[in-house]
């Protein structure tokens, strides 16, 4: 009741004074001749951005990491009644924009463009970039990454006859979604998860090449969880972090979530059934400044554990598919930046899905990988037909290898 009468109060003032408002407003209209009247906002699907001050073309922004315990760095907000106008755009936070720069959209996040790693200027921990909007923008989109979200999945599905099904019902009452594809008779499923942290974006693009070459799979049956913290995508939260653990974090004791509990159950359930499965988490590290070195933020590589005969084959894939995509001149993981799964998180508390999935007997190996949009020593990020192009030769390498594998020494 006490919310309804304070949506009305105002209200009731405006149709008082509205006389005056009108007055006011035509100063204010003459002063805009100066100032755009920006009308920035992070209100839409996947939207983040705490709007600290726009003025004069002038716009200050931060992460939105409200719910997490420590700040991330995705952002993606629109300004409007801005057409013709230069933008002066600055970030704060460590890191808030990436290595190669932001990306741009002037047709509402259908299309973006990277701004490069030359159009960012760093004091301190903020950056800025200038962006001058076309004549004809009725709007324009910046983002720390190219955003993908539920819809781009479903569209992704549907473009290649890809049928989408029921995963689980989420916190916030959506349908989260899985695909299954590849061949039937495979005795290997290769599990698939995605945004397990929900700002994570460059990892679905990767997917899509993936699920896009899986028809052709000739060892393994794929089964992908494009979405793991769907409402954390939907609603822009950073899901990295996230209080009291994030969707990654979820793997010990008594899960939280809908899709963790349910991943777990799917698992297991194959597990106790003799089925074979590999295990790929696929994420994107946080940003790092440091353009000009192959540093772990800004390189392909995965995360596996440090002993025993299913880190040797983890190791022994990531070889082969540096091999492969170095071969093709596509963007390559490095398997020299390849880490061990944190001791600290493993062995105690908590434990993310790649680790707790290793642990099943009838896992052959199981990672996480790390996929940024910028590239080592790169002005420009990855394009999304780059990372899907990785995305295909992970499947290949992966269907490969697991056909040799159990030739070789399994079963
Ligand atoms: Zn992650």
């Amino acid at each position: 009741m006490g919310a309804d009468l304070r949506k009305i109060r105002p209200h009731l003032r405006i149709t008082q004074n509205m006389k005056k408002i009108f007055a006011f407003s035509a100063f204010l209209s003459l002063c805009a001749a100066h100032l755009p009247a920006a009308d920035v906002s992070a209100d839409f699907a996947g939207g983040n951005a705490v709007i600290a001050a726009s003025a004069g073309g002038k716009i200050s922004i931060a992460p939105d990491s409200s719910g997490c315990s420590r700040g991330g760095n995705y952002w993606n907000f629109r300004v409007r009644k801005a057409s013709g106008k230069l933008l002066e755009i600055s970030v704060s936070g460590k890191n808030a924009v990436d290595a190669c720069g932001a990306f741009v959209s002037e047709d509402s996040g259908k299309n973006w463009t990277p701004l490069g790693a030359r159009s960012v200027r760093r004091c301190g921990d903020s950056a800025k970039f200038a962006y001058r909007v076309s004549e004809d923008a009725a709007e324009v989109r910046f983002a720390s990454v190219i955003p993908y979200l539920h819809s781009d999945f479903k569209r992704f599905a549907q473009s290649r006859g890809i049928a989408i099904r029921h995963f689980c019902k989420t916190e916030r009452g959506r349908e989260n979604v899985f695909v299954e594809l590849g061949n039937e008779d495979s005795a290997v499923t290769a599990i698939l998860t995605c945004r397990h942290h929900a700002c994570e974006s460059a990892a679905s693009f990767v997917l899509e090449g993936f699920l896009s070459a899986a028809k052709y799979a000739k060892n393994i049956r794929v089964a992908a969880f494009p979405l793991v913290d769907l409402d954390g995508v939907e609603e822009g939260e950073q899901g990295k972090f996230r209080k009291p653990r994030d969707h990654n974090q979820d793997y010990y004791g008594t899960s939280r979530y809908a899709a963790t509990a349910t991943l777990k159950r799917i698992l297991e359930k194959l597990n106790a059934d003799g089925k074979k499965t590999v295990v790929l988490d696929l994420h994107s590290p946080l940003f790092s400044e440091m353009s000009n070195l192959a540093t772990r933020a800004n390189g392909i590589y995965f995360v596996f554990g440090k002993n025993g005969k299913k880190r040797n084959l983890a190791k022994d894939f990531s070889l082969k598919l540096a091999e492969r995509c170095n071969k093709s001149g596509g963007l390559a993981n490095n398997p020299e930046l390849d880490v061990d799964f944190d001791p600290f998180l493993h062995d105690r508390r908590p434990i993310t899905f790649a680790k707790w999935a290793e642990r099943l007997e009838n896992v052959m190996w199981s990672a996480a990988m790390e996929i940024p949009f910028a590239v080592p020593a790169g002005e420009m990020p990855s394009t999304p037909d780059q990372l899907r192009n990785f995305g295909k030769a992970l499947l290949e390498e992966l269907d490969a290898h697991v056909g040799i594998v159990r030739e070789h020494s399994w079963e």
